[in-house]
């Protein structure tokens, strides 16, 4: 199934059998990829993948379904202060290819983008053609904006903050102790990074205060869309 193209398919599209294709799919099927009535290619739904074939340039058929498994064994939250201008596009695209579930842009004291509705639909769009190219199952949710302290309540058992200049332990050696406790238990592994600027004394002290753990990434500062990329690479080199 390599060989054929994989397509994100909106869910009411879907009916008896038969997808509807958007004008701008059936533009990119037809058009970009020069498929014709007949040709195959794989409908991405809601993590669901499905082998469909060209009826007409609007319209597939949904001949089966194919077992695919690419994901990652337990869902990554990744809560990252904005960084500046549009490299939170850079960090949506990679992680997503890193296999991470969700993210949640936070502004923090020291955020200085404040992003416009347009700009999270670009997000939304990067992280689709990120996981169809990636070949994954699922694409991320990408959430609204919320504020720092609204970000502290997705702690759980297993939630990380990442501590430039902080005595912290490794990610590393945090993921690979609690590695088969995540695993039993299915639970979410839950990332926050800050800003350019860092985040504030008092903003890592209330993270450690609600539960999160503060661990290092390395003795080098990395920049604000380095450090989810190395958490998410760490927390599926130690996953997979
Ligand atoms: N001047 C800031 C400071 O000293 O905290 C640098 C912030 S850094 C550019 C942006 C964010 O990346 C930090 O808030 C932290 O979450 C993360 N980060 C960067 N390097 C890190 C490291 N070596 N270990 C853990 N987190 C790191």
């Amino acid at each position: 199934m390599a060989q054929l193209q994989r397509l994100v398919i909106s869910p009411s599209q879907f009916s008896d059998r038969h997808i509807n294709l958007t004008a701008e799919q059936e533009h990119y099927l037809s058009r970009v990829l020069r498929l014709r009535e007949g040709d195959c290619f794989i409908a991405i739904k809601n993590g669901e993948w499905w082998l469909a074939k060209l009826l007409t340039p609007a319209l597939a058929e949904i001949l089966e379904a194919i077992p695919a498994s690419n994901e990652l064994a337990v869902e990554v939250v990744l809560l990252i202060a904005l960084p500046k201008g549009n490299a939170f596009e850079d960090v949506v695209r990679s992680c997503t290819e890193l296999g991470v579930t969700c993210f949640v842009p936070v502004i923090s004291k020291r955020t200085l983008l404040k992003p416009s509705p347009q700009k999270i639909e670009r997000w939304r769009r990067i992280a689709e053609e990120a996981a169809e190219q990636s070949e994954r199952q699922v694409v991320p949710a990408i959430l609204e904006p919320i504020t720092y302290s609204e970000c502290l309540s997705f702690v759980n058992d297993f939630s990380f903050i990442c501590v430039a200049r902080l005595e912290a332990k490794p990610l590393l050696n945090c993921l690979v102790e609690v590695k088969s406790q995540i695993e039993n238990s299915k639970s979410k592994i839950v990332i926050l990074t800050g800003p350019e600027g860092g985040l504030t004394e008092q903003e890592e002290q209330a993270a450690f205060n609600a539960g999160f753990v503060g661990v290092s990434l390395g003795k080098r500062i990395l920049r604000a869309v380095t450090a989810p990329v190395v958490a998410a690479s760490l927390v599926s080199a130690v996953l997979e």
